[in-house]
């Protein structure tokens, strides 16, 4: 085995063939493994979701890798920070065992072909205004699942059809590994934390605090009795007074099935929205339950 140590982080595995051989030892001593897939750049939403996998598992591997295939030629691959030693520290602070940080050659080597297409849940949201996306992350969730075959694996509920659409993947081809889903983390001032923050000035931050706010009043909104539609433009102002006066959506969606909801919300849904602000295109959402 030739894992990467350096002093201060954990030990990185940098091959299948390496992350299989710890696997493997783990797996001989009994131990349950949890992988939490990142693309690093980590926060507390990412250590959230450290802390949820040692609720289920005693050893935690982290993947870290800023998947191509998911990204549009014209998005942000190139400028997604990068900051490895940072992120092996935090994660050792938190209590994780591994780090899994492959190459893009050893993940897409020459040759490589496969493509994973998924319908359904994939129709709106994220799957019309980013249509490459969701294929990206089925081919690379795929590919990391079956890589270290973990007992569990931990995504966030920030990238809430994401977890959706990774739930009927694992489940359509028999990936025997449980899916589990963990909340959403705010920061202080209730912006979602995400590595993509980091692109936003002081200004856009404020600006993107309309985000929340706006997603929490459809939320009340539809408790008081209105429809969905309704609560939704009524929250539109929120989003103007903060000079936001376009976005790729701002909807509410059925939890499970995430089908459209615009009339009475009779059963647990959720409001999404996905804006560019400054750099960063930001997505949030939140929990509506029924009038
Ligand atoms: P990313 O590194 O952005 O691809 O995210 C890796 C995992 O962390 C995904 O399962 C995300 O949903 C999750 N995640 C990112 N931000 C948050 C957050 N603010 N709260 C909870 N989970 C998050």
């Amino acid at each position: 085995m030739a894992l990467d140590l350096n002093a201060n982080c954990l030990p990185t595995a940098r091959t299948v063939a390496d992350l299989r051989d710890q696997v493997k030892v783990w797996r001989a001593d009994g131990l349950r493994i949890a992988l939490v897939p990142t693309m690093g750049a980590l926060h507390i939403g990412h250590m959230s979701l450290i802390e949820e996998a040692k609720k289920h598992a005693d050893k935690v591997i982290v993947s870290i890798f800023v998947n191509p295939t998911q990204f549009a030629p014209h998005e942000d691959f190139d400028a997604y920070p990068r900051t490895e030693k940072t992120d092996s520290e935090l994660v050792k602070d938190h209590g994780g065992h591994l780090i899994y940080a492959p190459s893009g050659t050893e993940m897409y080597p020459d040759g490589f072909s496969t493509s994973i297409n998924i319908t359904g849940i994939t129709n709106g949201l994220c799957g019309d205004s980013r249509p490459h996306f969701f294929g990206g992350v089925a081919i690379v969730v795929s590919k990391l699942l079956l890589q270290a075959l973990p007992d569990v694996a931990i995504f966030g509920e920030k990238d809430y059809q994401q977890l959706q659409v990774i739930k009927r993947m694992v489940a359509d081809l028999n990936i025997p590994v449980e899916v589990v889903g963990a909340p959403l983390v705010r920061d202080e001032d209730g912006l979602a934390t995400s590595s993509r923050n980091k692109y936003l000035t002081a200004q856009d931050r404020q600006q993107g605090l309309a985000l929340h706010k706006a997603l929490a009043n459809v939320a009340t909104l539809v408790k008081n009795g209105k429809t969905a539609a309704d609560a939704l433009k009524a929250s539109e102002a929120i989003l103007n007074d903060a000079e936001i006066t376009s976005w790729d959506y701002f909807e509410v969606r059925d939890a499970s099935d995430l089908t459209l909801v615009d009339g009475p919300v009779t059963r647990p849904a959720r409001a999404f929205i996905a804006t560019q602000v400054g750099k960063a295109r930001l997505i949030d959402n939140w929990p509506i339950d029924p009038a």
